[in-house]
This record gives structure tokens, sequence and C-alpha cells, in this order.
């Protein structure tokens, strides 16, 4: 059946089998997962999820696409397929052990955030397996000195890394740029404030091309002398810029005797 794609849906559907194994494999998928898909379009995925784990639900924003799938995959019972916004929902009615997704690229950033700082009922996912444009993957995946606030605020909260890279051929439409696999894997929850940390973090990064002492001593209101041998205690030169600082290094200036 001819779906024509919605441009601002970000619908560039996968096509190359290669690539579809290789985030099936790389979600480590067990018999005893419920696995959560955003935006399954013509089911590319999730017709090899449903054969893997016991539950798979999937939503679309798309009525066609929810159409189309609840046709294809009518032999399954082992899948809900929900039309709606991703990001309107809070509650999935089920624990939810691992999301994969080949996301739109215009939520990945609040669907990560969503599941990372408001995990759903049933608690954060163990894993999650996206695909997401390559230059976005770097950002979140980055090390100092390229480090950005959007790095600190996936790592706070998780590891990440890239599994591979895609080219933009394994895609129909072709997008305009090349995507890459990443991997998001929260960890145990810092004893600290988060609110705290984002308030430090965002003023160390206020004007990201400045030295992290003007930065935070004009944000933070803080005099130049005390913050220097505050930065200096906690192994931090004040001459830094906030790209070179490691979720580790603004943990250290949010804790007790830091900032
Ligand atoms: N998973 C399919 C694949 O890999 O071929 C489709 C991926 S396509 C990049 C993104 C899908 O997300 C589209 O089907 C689109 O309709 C859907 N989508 C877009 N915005 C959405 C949202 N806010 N909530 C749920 N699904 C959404």
């Amino acid at each position: 059946m001819q779906i024509k794609p919605i441009k601002h849906f970000g619908q560039n559907f996968l096509i190359n089998k290669r690539v579809i194994s290789n985030v099936i494999n790389g979600a480590k998928l067990l018999k005893t997962d419920s696995v959560l898909e955003i935006g399954p379009g013509k089911g590319a995925l999730t017709k090899e999820l449903v054969k893997r784990v016991k539950k798979v639900i999937a939503v679309e924003k798309d009525q066609r696409l929810v159409d189309f799938l609840k046709e294809e995959l009518k032999d399954f019972d082992n899948i809900k397929i929900i039309y709606e916004d991703i990001l309107k929902i809070s509650n999935f009615q089920f624990p939810i052990s691992k999301v994969v997704a080949n996301l739109p690229f215009y939520i990945v950033a609040p669907v990560i955030r969503k599941f990372l700082e408001n995990p759903p009922a049933g608690g954060s996912p163990k894993e999650m397996t996206l695909i997401v444009q390559k230059e976005v993957a770097q950002r979140i995946c980055a090390k100092p000195p390229r480090m950005s606030i959007l790095a600190v605020s996936v790592q706070f909260y998780a590891t990440a890394k890239v599994l591979s890279y895609i080219s933009k051929r394994s895609f129909k439409p072709v997008p305009k740029v090349d995507s890459a696999i990443i991997q998001i894997t929260p960890k145990k929850k810092h004893d600290i404030n988060p609110d705290k940390f984002f308030k430090i973090v965002k003023a160390g990064f206020s004007q990201p091309r400045k030295q992290l002492i003007n930065n935070l001593s004009k944000e933070l209101e803080i005099n130049k002398e005390e913050l220097s041998s505050l930065l200096l205690s906690k192994g931090i030169k004040p001459t830094q810029r906030a790209e070179t600082l490691s979720v580790e290094d603004w943990l250290k200036l949010t804790k007790k005797g830091g900032l």
C-alpha cells in the first residue's frame, strides 16, 4: 500500500535490512522484555520486535500508519498499537523494560528528556536503543573537551554510546544527513539535587566561549577570588571552558563543599 510520507512527522522509513538487524541485535532483547517503540511507521523494526519479546507497545502519531500496522501485524497478540503523540503519554499501563526507536528528528531531545528526567510509572527503561541524526548522536555521546548542555543533561542520568553509523541511503525518502544508532543506559540516581546541578551547569555554559570563572561568577554572583580557589580545590582550572568539564567535574561543583 502506498502511504505518502509526511515530512513534518519526520517520516524517513528504514529500508536497509542490515541496519534493522544492527538495531535489533544492539538492543540485546530478552524474551521477557516489554518494549516501547516510538514511531513504528510501516513496521520495519516492529515486525522484528514482536517475534522476539513478550510485549511491544508501539506509539504512532499518524493515523494512516496505525491502520496499516494493525492490519500488517494482526496475527500477533503481543502488540498494542497506540494512536498518540509520544510526548503526551505518561502512563503506558505496563512497565517498559526497553525503548527502541528510529526517532523523528524533531522530538529526539524531548523524548530522551522525558524518559530520563520523568520516567514513566514502573521506572526508567533499562536501555534505550535509538536511531538519531549523526551530529545529534555525537553531541549526546561527547566527552570533554566537546561537552554541551545536551551531553551533560543526558550523561547526568545515563551512559550514552554510539553503536554504529548509518548512511542516509538506508532510509526512504533519503534524509539530508546520515544517522547513528545510539544506546542510552540509565544509571543509578545521584544523591544530589538535579535543580542545583543544572543551575550550575547552565551558569557555566551561559557564554560557552568564555572562561568558566567569568560565567560562574557573573551568573551565580560569586566573587572571583573565592571562586578561583574553590575551582582549583576541585582540580578545575578557572580558565577552562565549560565544554572541557566532565559530568564528574560538575558533580564535584554541586556536592557539599562545592558552589
Ligand atoms: N520506525 C519506522 C522505521 O524505522 O521505518 C519509522 C521511523 S520514522 C523516522 C518516525 C516515525 O515516528 C514516523 O512513523 C512518524 O509518523 C512517527 N512520529 C512522528 N512524531 C511522532 C510523535 N510525536 N509520537 C509518535 N510517533 C511520531
